[in-house]
């Protein structure tokens, strides 16, 4: 078992710990005795433990099918009402485990701890925890079982906080309690250097930032709900990704960034994100106003655009390029014809099958040279690059999706990623 040390209060030794343990952990009532034994330790060890849950691994998926099998849309009050009960079962069955194990314990909802939040449905945001009652449990020894995905809006009605939402339950439990740390247990043991599927060489790193895990998170790597790692950073809560399945690991540890900054690798990942479609508006007459018109259009029409390219015009137009999700590449298409009439472009050119890989790492704030060591990577593989953009700690570029593996895999060896920092 990976064993806290803490530094909060050197009397006692004793810490505030929140543990959020995710669908495959609790997706069996053997799964769910495990957790219980685990939670067991850390209380042995003398720490009081907050634990969120989320629904057993499936159900919240089946449970929004049962809804659309009556409506569709579910309306979003209702829908709900319905998809918060997959965590209501799972906090009681934990409970009773910890009680067989001879522990004291006893599950929360979200709207009985009163884990505030605003009204939008199914994607609600915290807004305030109510933390006396947990205090209050915690002193009298309980382990304390709170629903994660969950809260309750001012006026009482159950709200959830988007998929994956009980990430972001555990973080912001543990950012009002001012708990020591928030570990995450899931079904890896960690954060690595990139997807293990692709590169059988990808490590597990031991510590990220903040900042880091953002970009590997909103680039494809699913291990935590962005929301969680914002919240986590904005409030500075120590978090920590770990298997629980697995004893002794130390996880990965998400956290600020090192000021030592010699010691960190210029590169920590390589994220990728295949689900890519590009659109180009062709013959864009050259004069303000257009970008506005194009995107402007295509926002109404509530799609995300990320990259955008637009040319150097030659005889008064430009070619205007960006990417979408592939799901709403029929829509954004759609929605380009009509702009194209309007403004006088030429011709609508698109094409499905792209995806995007970065190179994140906040090391490169200090190295100049990554992104030419990458492009050249990608160019002695004959991988053509369509598109690219930066930021601080990242690079990304939009290739075709048939070259995914290779990028990726050449991206981490020309990185040294498959090499222990
Ligand atoms: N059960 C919810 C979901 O599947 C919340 C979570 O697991 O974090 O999205
Ligand atoms: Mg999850």
């Amino acid at each position: 078992m990976y064993h806290a040390r803490f530094q909060n209060d050197p009397e006692t030794k004793m810490a505030l710990i929140v543990q959020k343990y995710g669908g495959t952990s609790v997706g069996s009532t053997d799964r769910i005795k495990n957790v219980a034994q685990r939670i067991a330790r850390f209380q042995a060890e003398g720490h009081q433990v907050v634990v969120v849950v989320s629904a057993m691994t499936g159900e919240t998926n089946r449970l929004i099918a049962l809804a659309k099998e009556i409506q569709t849309p579910p309306n979003p009050r209702e829908l709900d009402v319905v998809v918060s009960t997959g965590e209501q079962v799972t906090i009681g069955l934990l409970s009773m485990a910890l009680m067989e194990l001879g522990l004291k314990a006893r599950s929360y909802t979200g709207a009985q701890v009163r884990i505030l939040t605003d009204d939008a449905f199914t994607k609600a945001r915290i807004l305030k925890i109510d933390e006396d009652r947990i205090r209050q449990d915690l002193n009298e020894g309980h382990v304390v079982v709170v629903a994660g995905f969950q809260g309750v809006d001012a006026s009482g009605n159950i709200t959830t906080l988007g998929r994956g939402g009980s990430d972001t339950t555990g973080v912001a439990l543990a950012a009002a309690l001012r708990a020591d740390e928030c570990q995450i247990y899931t079904d890896v043991d960690g954060v690595y250097t990139t997807d293990p599927r692709i590169v059988s060489e990808a490590r597990k790193l031991d510590r990220i930032t903040f900042e880091e895990m953002l970009e590997m998170a909103s680039l494809g790597s699913k291990v935590l709900q962005i929301r969680s790692v914002e919240f986590a950073g904005k409030y500075k809560v120590k978090l920590r990704v770990l298997s629980s399945f697995q004893d002794g690991g130390e996880g990965t540890l998400i956290t600020v960034e090192d000021d030592n900054s010699m010691e960190q690798p210029i590169i920590s990942g390589i994220a990728f994100n295949r689900d890519e479609a590009k659109l180009t508006v062709l013959g864009v007459p050259d004069r303000p106003g257009t970008a506005y018109q194009i995107l402007g259009a295509v926002a109404d029409a509530n799609i995300d655009v990320d990259m955008i390219i637009q040319n150097v015009s030659r005889d008064g137009s430009a070619d205007f390029s960006f990417t979408v999700n592939r799901g709403e590449f029929d829509k954004t298409r759609a929605v380009l014809e009509g702009v194209k009439q309007h403004i006088g472009a030429k011709e609508v050119l698109g094409d499905k099958s792209m995806c995007k890989v970065s190179a994140i790492g906040v090391g490169m704030r200090s190295h100049p040279g990554v992104a030419s060591k990458m492009f050249r990577a990608l160019a002695e593989e004959g991988i053509n690059i369509q598109m690219i953009s930066t930021s601080e700690i990242k690079i990304s570029v939009v290739i075709e999706e048939k070259y995914l593996e290779l990028a990726v895999r050449v991206l981490h060896k020309t990185f040294n990623l498959d090499q222990a920092a």
